[in-house]
């Protein structure tokens, strides 16, 4: 497994290996792996292709400097993970390589951009989209693996990868939950004892939400959900809300046939932690 530190290289090893026919699949990632991470890796490899993992903890995708700081950080240990994994290859650049002058980008993703983690998240899905298509540029993957853990995150890469004629594949892998049914995070090492008891809840109410929708309207579920979670003293609701799978346009009512996931954002103190159910009818 070769750690390449620098675009150039990668570039220049990328194109060798396209010159013996393979493929390449492509995993971003901030670092500090967990199984939610290897899981988009394996499918990766399933599917046949040279697979370049990147690690690098993006700040222009935080609006909160705190949680750039505390982020967690462990490259040799996700070294380690992602070679017994079988990764190819690593690319972690630095932030100069990244940004070698400031990216005045700006993304307009619509209403898509500006709610939910949008809306709570001022200028994160800009930064976003301004390092993944700058590991686009670099990476030139033919496919590229994403959590559904992160939906809408997931959703507006769709649609910047549609808007600018990427032929990238873009490939949506399931949550990956702890026992308990915590969504892995590396977020999750962050919370403390009582904190870290509280928040399987939070699947747990989305479950609740899920099969609460043949016998009680939007609004009083959620009333519930807003209880249950505020209820917990290690819990604060910040948004539930029930969305269209694509557009994530909100609904008011459920049509048959419409997918619709339910997204929660909850602050556990100062961490948040998001997560998400898919609701067919
Ligand atoms: P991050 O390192 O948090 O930026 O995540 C990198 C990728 O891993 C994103 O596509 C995430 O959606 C995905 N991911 C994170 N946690 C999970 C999980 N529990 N299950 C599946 N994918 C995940």
């Amino acid at each position: 497994m070769q750690v390449i530190t620098s675009i150039r290289e990668l570039k220049l090893i990328i194109s060798n290996i396209r010159r013996k026919g393979k493929t390449i699949g492509f995993v971003p990632t901030m670092g500090a792996l967990h199984k939610g991470h290897i899981s988009l890796l394996d499918k990766c490899l399933k599917d046949k292709n040279f697979s370049i993992a990147s690690i690098y903890v993006n700040p222009s995708q935080f609006n909160d400097k705190n949680d750039l700081r505390n982020y967690p950080r462990d490259l040799e240990k996700d070294c380690k993970l992602l070679e017994q994994a079988n990764c190819d290859l690593i690319f972690t650049p630095t932030d100069e390589e990244m940004y070698p002058e400031k990216d005045v980008r700006v993304f307009d993703f619509g209403t898509m951009g500006s709610v939910m983690e949008g809306k709570h998240r001022p200028g994160h899905f800009n930064g976003v989209a301004q390092i993944v298509t700058k590991l686009f540029d670099a990476v030139e993957p033919d496919k590229a693996y994403f959590g559904k853990k992160d939906f809408q995150q997931l959703a507006i890469i769709r649609k910047f990868s549609r808007d600018t004629n990427y032929s990238i594949d873009i490939i949506g892998c399931p949550i990956i939950r702890e026992a308990d049914g915590l969504a892995m995070s590396s977020r999750n090492q962050l919370l403390n004892k009582d904190q870290r008891k509280a928040a399987p809840l939070i699947y747990n109410t989305l479950r609740q939400a899920k099969s609460l929708i043949h016998s009680q309207s939007i609004p009083e579920i959620e009333n519930y959900v807003e209880k249950t979670i505020n209820n917990n003293p290690f819990l604060k609701l910040e948004y539930f809300q029930y969305v269209e799978s694509d557009s994530l346009h909100q609904i008011r009512q459920f049509t048959p046939e419409v997918p619709v996931n339910a997204c929660i954002a909850v602050f556990a103190g100062k961490l948040r932690l998001i997560d998400n159910i898919e609701i067919i009818l």
